[in-house]
């Protein structure tokens, strides 16, 4: 099936032209983001393949319907950037990868905790710099810590059992409680709750319109002071306003973030000799306290072949008129509490 595939970094073309080996789509590549300026490049494409940052808005989804694409793959496991209701409307397919690889972003979730947790970030320049000082650097045992994790899905489930090891008490919420982590000793509590109690808060649940803002000024109120929040799921989970202002004021104390709001505008790309016009994110990296890296928890080999395999898996089986195993399914999308 010919299929053209946005948001492509090298990477991307490397893995997937490896994977596609087995599959022999015809597969082309583009550099840019695929949004209402550019939906026209898909015009005459059956299916297209998709990333997180990619905006397939009421109007994106009808260029693209119009241009006669009837699959839209998604190659990641979120889907908030998809106006599924009008995809259902113009009988889009819809299909993602649910799972492929929860451990990269349960493990990229414990490094940013580490690093947070003991300055990682300012000791790794200081040394390089010559200078082995330690003012500055102390940091705090995660054994003992309450964790709460917010959304016990894949991800969450093993971010908790990793911190269980770590020896921190676990409170979580989820919309339905995981019974094999209850068993393990975590604690199903109210998010209000949850915030109450923990020094460590880590989000794991999607992006839906239940979640956005999640942690806001009246959340962030009910948090301990000193708390450190995390976040490796979405970034308009987080109201970064109000983040940057308890970054301030000190009642957060330490921020490790994977995902940011305004990511689409900065992240994937080399900006290093631009002038960064996003104030609030620039105010953001000012704090010696706030680890940030570049939605890159989901980025090992093993993630990314197993992303460029079934995907592509996922334009054979919609190509052979079958419903395609990671096609978005109505209990999908009431898990995300956007129905
Ligand atoms: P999942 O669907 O397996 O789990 C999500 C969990 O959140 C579910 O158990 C669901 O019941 C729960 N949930 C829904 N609404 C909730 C709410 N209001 N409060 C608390 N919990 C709620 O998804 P997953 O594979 O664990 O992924 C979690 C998120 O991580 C995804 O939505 C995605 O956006 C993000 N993600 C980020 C990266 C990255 O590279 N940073 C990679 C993959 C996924």
């Amino acid at each position: 099936m010919r299929v053209a595939v946005f948001s492509t970094k090298t990477y991307d073309r490397d893995f997937f032209r490896a994977a596609n080996a087995a599959f022999g789509h015809e597969l082309v590549f583009f550099e840019a983001r695929l949004n209402s300026q550019t939906a026209t490049l898909a015009k005459g494409f059956p299916a297209v393949c998709v990333f997180v940052n990619d905006d397939l808005d009421a109007r994106v989804l009808l260029m693209l319907e119009r241009g006669g694409t009837r699959l839209v793959a998604l190659r990641c496991a979120g889907f908030n950037n998809v106006d599924l209701q009008t995809a259902a409307q113009l009988e889009l397919t819809v299909a993602r990868v649910p799972a492929y690889s929860p451990q990269a972003v349960a493990e990229h979730t414990l490094a940013l905790i580490l690093a947070a947790a003991r300055r990682l970030h300012k000791a790794y320049n200081r040394v390089r710099e010559g200078n082995f000082s330690l003012d500055g650097l102390l940091g705090m045992d995660i054994a003992g810590k309450i964790a709460g994790v917010i959304g016990t899905g894949r991800i969450g489930r093993l971010v908790a059992k990793r911190l269980l090891a770590f020896e921190c008490r676990v409170l979580a919420f989820d919309l339905a409680a995981d019974e094999e982590l209850a068993a393990s000793g975590v604690e199903y509590l109210t998010t209000d709750e949850i915030f109450r109690r923990s020094d460590i808060i880590t989000l794991h649940c999607p992006l839906a319109p239940a979640t956005r803002h999640l942690i806001n000024e009246e959340s962030l109120a009910g948090m301990k002071r000193g708390v450190m929040l995390v976040n490796t799921s979405r970034g308009a989970l987080v109201d970064t306003r109000a983040v940057t202002r308890a970054l301030k004021s000190g009642k957060i104390g330490a921020l490790a973030l994977d995902v940011y709001e305004e990511e689409a505008d900065l992240f994937f790309e080399d900006l290093s000799n631009q002038v960064i016009q996003d104030d609030v994110f620039m105010r953001m990296l000012t704090f010696p306290n706030v680890v940030i890296t570049g939605h890159q928890a989901f980025f090992t080999h093993q993630a990314m072949e197993h992303i460029s395999r079934q995907t592509l898996e996922n334009i054979t089986q919609f190509e052979r008129g079958e419903t395609p195993v990671g096609s978005i399914k109505w209990e999908d999308v009431r898990a995300t509490g956007a129905a």
